[in-house]
């Protein structure tokens, strides 16, 4: 099914998400100079489910998985994609249209190759899309159930695939998907693998991949766990849209504290 048709017939049929994905067009956005780039801001009161979440095992171990077939509300629409995933609309969006690719089986968020390289088929199954993965310690709300998401390329600030020295991003590019795939684990390099701690975004533009690479020294920065700044960066956020759940977080947002938390977070 082509997934705009998917699209559209989800925010039909399920009122709660699509009042969520109308909500976004009168989301408050700004935008300011970070160093020598421009990093966005995103007020959205919604993501609070995700950015405020307690993500300890204990936590996790007692709650059902959302992620889980039998646990998703019923108005939740399934595409079935490369026989191991189901494509869902993510009803507590970044970005119009912004999907969840779940393994079909509950098992860790863990990156292997086998798994990069299903990004790299999703990427070319859907262009102009960016498919990514937030490592288990680096953003995912379901640690413990395998999942990608995907977005439009044209909903990032800043294109995938330029280096930043404030986010410290790694870029590859290849049009051998064997060897890319092989070439971002090893970027990743296996103490941050194991550890969770990364950020993968990955699309095709029609004849090769460009993929995003996010080393992370930490999920959260020190103002998150003062209640100053909380703020929990994921992809979205590494790639240069930084979402504020609280109203205040969003207006305290500066040059100055957005550097600082880059710098705690982004690993070289
Ligand atoms: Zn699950």
């Amino acid at each position: 099914m082509d997934i705009q048709r998917f699209f559209d017939d989800q925010l039909n049929s399920w009122d709660e998400a699509n009042d969520r994905f109308r909500a976004l067009s009168e989301v408050l956005t700004k935008q300011m100079q970070v160093a020598s780039e421009t990093i966005s801001v995103q007020y959205n009161p919604a993501r609070a489910i995700s950015s405020l979440a307690k993500l300890d095992t204990k936590t996790l171990s007692q709650r059902p998985c959302f992620l889980c077939h039998d646990n998703r509300p019923r108005q939740q629409l399934k595409m079935p994609v490369l026989s191991r995933y189901h494509l869902l609309v993510n009803p507590f969006p970044i970005f119009s249209p912004h999907f969840t690719i779940a393994s079909t089986t509950h098992q860790p968020q863990s990156l292997s190759l086998a798994t990069v390289l299903d990004m790299l088929s999703l990427a070319c199954q859907f262009p102009h899309h960016v498919v990514f993965f937030n490592g288990a310690k680096a953003g995912a709300s379901a640690p413990d159930h395998l999942h990608l998401q995907m977005i439009s390329a044209s909903s990032l600030s800043t294109p995938v695939g330029i280096h930043s020295p404030l986010r410290k991003n790694t870029t590859l590019q290849s049009s051998d998907a064997e060897r890319l795939a092989n070439d971002i684990l090893a970027a990743i390099g296996s103490s941050h693998l194991n550890a969770g701690l990364f950020n993968l975004l990955v699309l095709n533009d029609g004849s090769r991949w460009t993929a995003d690479i996010y080393r992370r020294k930490t999920h959260r920065p020190t103002q998150y766990f003062d209640q100053t700044f909380m703020i929990s960066p994921g992809a979205i956020d590494m790639a240069g849209t930084v979402i504020a759940s609280r109203l205040e977080d969003y207006e305290k947002a500066s040059p100055a504290l957005l550097s600082d938390v880059f710098a705690q977070v982004a690993d070289d």
